[in-house]
């Protein structure tokens, strides 16, 4: 009955309702399938994304490839034509799909005509029930998951991995402080129980959330409850807690990176604090804000760096705010200086209010025109699925527009009272310094060969 009345919603649902992209309809499935569903602008597509709350934070160090494994075995093929018959049936229904494992979750990813959308979730479901797993699909994707995480492990690179040379700046700092696994996990020692394990334990409806975004099918709700409400729900298994910064790092260092060449980069990073009663968008409003104070300082006003930008980034549970640029090898002193005298300046008088509300009414525009067409609007909601609630998606330009000049002020004061952490990137030796050590090799071969001579007259 409630389907029904869902249908009716659907079809006929309003031009208004179709633009509100906040707005979808939205229920959870007696077997606790959460369906987010919703009417898109472009005509005879549907975009489909199934979301497993299953990710690789969900896992210790040595397992943490065991999702993204278990993701790929799951095109292993539904029947005796194996993987090359999966494709194959999915090409006859003109659609697309593939698979992602990231830190939180793991999610399937379809682009099909909407004539055929009940045909590919069908597809879908027969993949999520009816792959078989032997031990010769397992051995194929463990060699397809480490060519994708950068061929083999070699005992070269985990040397360098522990000396932190295998690393990105922010990577290296988040193994210092203990948010990172320093090691890229292994498949080898993973075995079928372990994967079993894994999809008996996540891969059920109550851990998951469809997505079906464009030409909706009037019969889809109706569809939905019958097929994949017949997945049968599991006793959820609780999720590791996050690492939070468990070790301290050293608040300057140098990574070198490559052998020669005469560019470097500079990182300040800084854990983002945690403020009472203040809105997660004070820190994207104040990124824009710097991203803008250092292309101002940096580009317009030294000519030091081509792109300097202010980035958020996340480790565990652990949110980052950091100042970049790309730098010639000698101008890192003179980069720091600015990058202080910012720091000084910005600390001293505040943000300044007009730059402050232009960027911040730039930000709140962004948000009309950001996310086009269908599948951009699945993608949406699958990454804002933590802001959902009862058929709403929390309108980020509603949160922005709430950021005051004083809590931004706040939010500034708190990251950059901090030392945080200084990185800079550098190849071992610049092009002069390997000019400088050729010439000396070749004088010192030089006068030995004139000393061998000299040797040889006198005798
Ligand atoms: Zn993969």
């Amino acid at each position: 009955m409630r389907c029904l009345l869902f249908a009716c919603l659907l079809l006929g649902a309003l031009p208004s309702f179709a633009l509100d992209r906040f707005h979808v309809e939205g229920y959870t499935l007696p077997n606790g399938l959460q369906l987010v569903l919703k009417p898109g602008s472009e005509r005879g597509h549907v975009a489909i994304r199934l979301v497993v709350g299953v990710g690789l934070d969900d896992f210790s160090c040595a397992d943490k490839e065991l999702p993204h494994l278990l993701e790929h075995l799951l095109f292993s093929g539904i029947d005796a034509t194996g993987e090359g018959g999966l494709e194959e049936r999915m090409q006859a229904l003109g659609g697309e799909w593939n698979a992602y494992t990231s830190n939180a979750d793991t999610t399937f990813v379809i682009e099909a005509p909407a004539k055929n959308q009940r045909k590919v979730l069908d597809l879908l479901l027969a993949l999520l029930t009816q792959t078989r797993i032997d031990d010769n699909a397992i051995n194929v994707a463990k060699q397809v998951v480490e060519r994708e995480d950068g061929g083999h492990y070699s005992h070269l690179q985990r040397w360098l991995d522990r000396q932190d040379l295998g690393h990105t700046a922010s990577n290296q700092l988040a193994v210092e402080l203990g948010l990172k696994c320093p090691e890229r996990a292994q498949v080898d020692h993973l075995t079928r129980e372990q994967l079993d394990k894994v999809r008996k334990a996540w891969y059920a409806p109550n851990n998951m959330t469809l997505i079906v975004v464009g030409e909706l099918d009037r019969l889809l709700p109706a569809y939905l409850e019958r097929a994949y409400g017949a997945l049968v729900a599991v006793e959820p298994t609780e999720h590791l807690p996050l690492p939070q910064i468990q070790a301290s790092a050293a608040h300057e260092r140098t990574l070198s990176h490559g052998f020669v060449g005469g560019g470097a980069k500079l990182h300040w990073l800084v854990p983002e604090p945690a403020l009472e009663d203040q809105h997660d968008e004070a820190f994207d409003v104040l990124k824009d804000y710097l991203d803008w104070a250092l292309y101002r300082q940096l580009r317009l006003a030294h000519g030091l760096s081509y792109g300097p930008s202010a980035e958020r980034e996340v480790f565990g549970g652990v949110g980052f705010m950091s100042l970049n640029a790309d730098l010639e090898r000698e101008d890192v002193p003179a980069a720091e200086q600015v990058l202080d005298e910012l720091k000084a300046n910005l600390l001293k008088n505040g943000l300044d209010a007009t730059t402050f509300a232009r960027l911040k009414q730039a930000a709140i525009a962004r948000q009309t025109w950001a996310v086009q067409g269908n599948s951009a609007l699945a993608d949406y909601y699958w990454s804002a699925l933590g802001d959902y609630e009862d058929g709403h998606f929390t309108n980020p330009a509603e949160a922005l527009q709430e950021v005051t000049l004083a809590e931004a002020n706040k939010a500034m004061r708190a990251l950059l009272l901090q030392p945080g952490y200084l990185r800079i990137e550098k190849p071992l030796m610049s092009y002069d310094q390997l000019m400088w050590a050729i010439a000396g090799v070749l004088g010192l071969i030089v006068l030995m060969l004139l000393g061998w001579r000299l040797r040889h007259r006198t005798l």
